[in-house]
């Protein structure tokens, strides 16, 4: 039985697909400055914050294009027919795409609760449509929940469906974002106690914006630990102090999750250099060349 710390580390980046023309512009120059840190792949979304499908894809040919680095389109199945994750999945691989993050997606927000519209209903059932499809033709990460998934009714559940999607044939999983490191630990104890063989990657997210971080925690399910919270209420107005002080606090937990074996860092770049690069450099990875930030 691998432990965490027996997987080669490896770190990676979140974008998502521009929503302006001058985003999409700015967005291969963003890239190009994180491909500087060599990272193992870029990842792309889809679907949060309306992008489609079409904005994935060409994210992920451009970022390709423009850095040589792997990207990893995300996929959700919600809403989806198999005809229609066939057709994309064929249209990934014909563009030389090996690495897959799948997801079941967000419901929309009619559904109150409802099982996921469309033919596939959570995304164990989509590891299994591409693994009885394609074989071993993607690579394919999953969403882990240390602080559980909003919706599961408990602890316990989330985790049987989690390893559902192990057993489907995910290769490795990336966390939702985390303050407590605890929380990443008992999930990866929980892991090993039912032989789950997979690297559990950290989900990063920087501390750059009271306001954001607080309604993405909100939707996602993160929690803000008391005295995070209460430090970023006081100093919400001063935009260098918070950031000044979320660095600190996000540095404290990557080197805390690295120090005790976790094998890597994917960081929510939020399509900014600054947050990440900054991390980068307080945690002391290596630079293969220096960016001209
Ligand atoms: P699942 O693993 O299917 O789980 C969803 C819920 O259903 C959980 O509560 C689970 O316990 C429950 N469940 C699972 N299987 C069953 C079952 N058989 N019976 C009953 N209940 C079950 N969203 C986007 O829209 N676009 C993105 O690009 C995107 N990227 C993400 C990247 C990462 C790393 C993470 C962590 C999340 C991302 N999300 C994205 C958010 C994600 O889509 C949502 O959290 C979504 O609500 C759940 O997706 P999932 O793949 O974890 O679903």
């Amino acid at each position: 039985m691998k432990t965490q710390q027996q997987y080669p580390a490896q770190f990676s980046f979140e974008l998502f697909p521009a929503r302006t023309p001058e985003g999409a512009a700015k967005l291969p120059q963003i890239a190009a400055q994180l491909a500087v840190l060599q990272p193992k792949y870029f990842s792309v979304t889809y679907g949060a914050g309306g992008s489609d499908q079409d904005g994935t894809y060409e994210t992920v040919v451009r970022v390709v294009e423009k850095t040589g680095v792997e990207a990893a389109p995300h996929l959700t199945c919600v809403g989806s027919t198999r005809a229609k994750i066939a057709e994309l999945l064929q249209r990934y691989k014909a563009a030389g795409v090996k690495r897959i993050v799948a997801l079941r997606g967000d419901l929309p927000a009619t559904a109150h609760g409802a099982e996921a519209p469309g033919e596939l209903h959570f995304a164990s059932e989509l590891v299994r449509f591409i693994r009885e499809t394609e074989g071993d033709a993607f690579h394919l990460e999953v969403a882990a929940y240390p602080e559980m998934h909003p919706q599961a009714s408990n602890p316990d559940i989330d985790f049987e469906h989690f390893k559902r999607k192990v057993d489907a044939g995910a290769d490795a999983a990336i966390t939702q974002y985390f303050f407590t490191a605890d929380a990443y630990f008992d999930f990866v104890e929980r892991c090993e106690r039912a032989q789950l063989q997979l690297p559990v990657i950290p989900g990063i997210m920087p501390i750059v914006n009271h306001a954001q971080l607080t309604r993405f925690s909100a939707a996602c399910g993160a929690d803000i630990p008391r005295w995070i919270r209460l430090r970023l209420e006081q100093l919400q107005d001063d935009k260098t102090a918070l950031q000044d002080f979320g660095l600190e606090v996000v540095t404290r937990l990557c080197e805390t999750l690295l120090k005790a074996g976790a094998p890597g860092l994917h960081f929510y770049t939020l399509n900014q250099v600054e947050p990440t690069l900054r991390l980068w450099k307080n945690l002391a990875l290596p630079m293969p060349l220096q960016p001209a930030v």
